[in-house]
């Protein structure tokens, strides 16, 4: 066959239009239609070509061939939503909202957010445990008050110890009472009438001062206790009760529930509470319990009671 071919003597520029090489056909988005009609000395070799006008254009792709051309797309385009999914959430973020963590995990800056908010969250709950598990190892005992009102003084004052005894319970004759239709009288219905024959705190500190002193003084919502005494020592024109080392069971317990919120002593223990002084103080204890019960450390804490 090549014998038949015309050789075109004198190079490139001597070929006609209408002959191509399958290459330049392949430019052309053509192949070949025919045999070669001619070729071309290319410097090394003969070279083929081809009449334009015979030529077809290049087939189209096989199925086969289709798919692997798809399944190349999709490998990189799923490399590119593999790039921005979060490892954490499996979402697509943008570019912009995905960070490269230290060990080649792409995490949002959502998830960020939200795993340091865990991170906050757990060191909480270890805080407010740790904290539970020291009231275990120390000789303490609960202490609750009644009160005229929020910044006022004390009418009643309760004191247990770790197994539930009541230590102290006395009702307390304030200084400057309130109307019984008070709010706080409304809350623990203490009236004036009860409190006639109360001892006042300057009887009462002494007592109070002997019960506490050397003990850890836990309440729930210590710092209102603690306010509540030294208000009552001030009105009564009594020495401050200082040198008390106390701590705040509600806020043991806020933190070993991972929260910051202010939460009642009745959502606390599960118990209805009667904002009377020492039976607050029982749910107070109560609240300590349940949690050596979750800690395992349940066997001795149930012994006591
Ligand atoms: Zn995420």
């Amino acid at each position: 066959m090549g014998l038949s071919l015309e050789r075109i003597r004198g190079g490139w520029r001597n070929v006609p239009e209408n002959l191509k090489t399958k290459t330049m056909l392949s430019q052309l988005g053509l192949k070949p239609g025919n045999e070669a009609v001619a070729e071309v000395w290319a410097g090394k070799q003969w070279c083929k070509l081809y009449d334009v006008s015979d030529a077809v254009e290049k087939r189209k792709l096989t199925d086969k061939q289709k798919t692997a051309a798809s399944e190349s797309l999709e490998k990189a385009r799923a490399k590119l939503v593999d790039d921005r999914t979060c490892s954490h959430c499996l979402n697509e973020r943008t570019k912009k909202e995905i960070r490269q963590q230290a060990d080649g995990k792409k995490i949002c800056t959502y998830c960020i957010e939200y795993l340091h908010e865990e991170e906050v969250r757990e060191q909480r709950i270890r805080r407010g445990l740790s904290a539970f598990r020291r009231r275990f190892e120390t000789d303490f005992v609960i202490l609750d008050t009644e009160s005229t009102d929020l910044d006022g003084e004390i009418v009643e004052i309760g004191v247990i110890d770790r197994f539930g005894k009541t230590l102290l319970h006395s009702l307390v004759k304030p200084v400057m009472p309130v109307p019984d239709d008070s709010p706080a009288t409304l809350i623990h219905g203490i009236r004036n009438s009860d409190l006639e024959n109360a001892p006042t705190w300057a009887e009462l500190r002494e007592e109070v001062l002997r019960i506490l002193q050397g003990k850890l003084v836990l309440a729930f919502n210590a710092e209102f206790d603690g306010k509540m005494v030294s208000n009552s020592c001030r009105r009564n024109k009594v020495p401050l009760i200082s040198g008390l080392e106390w701590d705040c069971v509600m806020e043991a317990y806020r933190l070993r529930c991972g929260s910051d919120r202010w939460i009642s002593l009745a959502n606390a223990s599960g118990r209805h509470t009667s904002h009377r002084a020492v039976d607050d103080c029982v749910s107070t204890l109560h609240v300590i319990k349940e949690q050596w019960v979750e800690m395992g450390l349940a066997d001795i804490a149930l012994q006591s009671s």
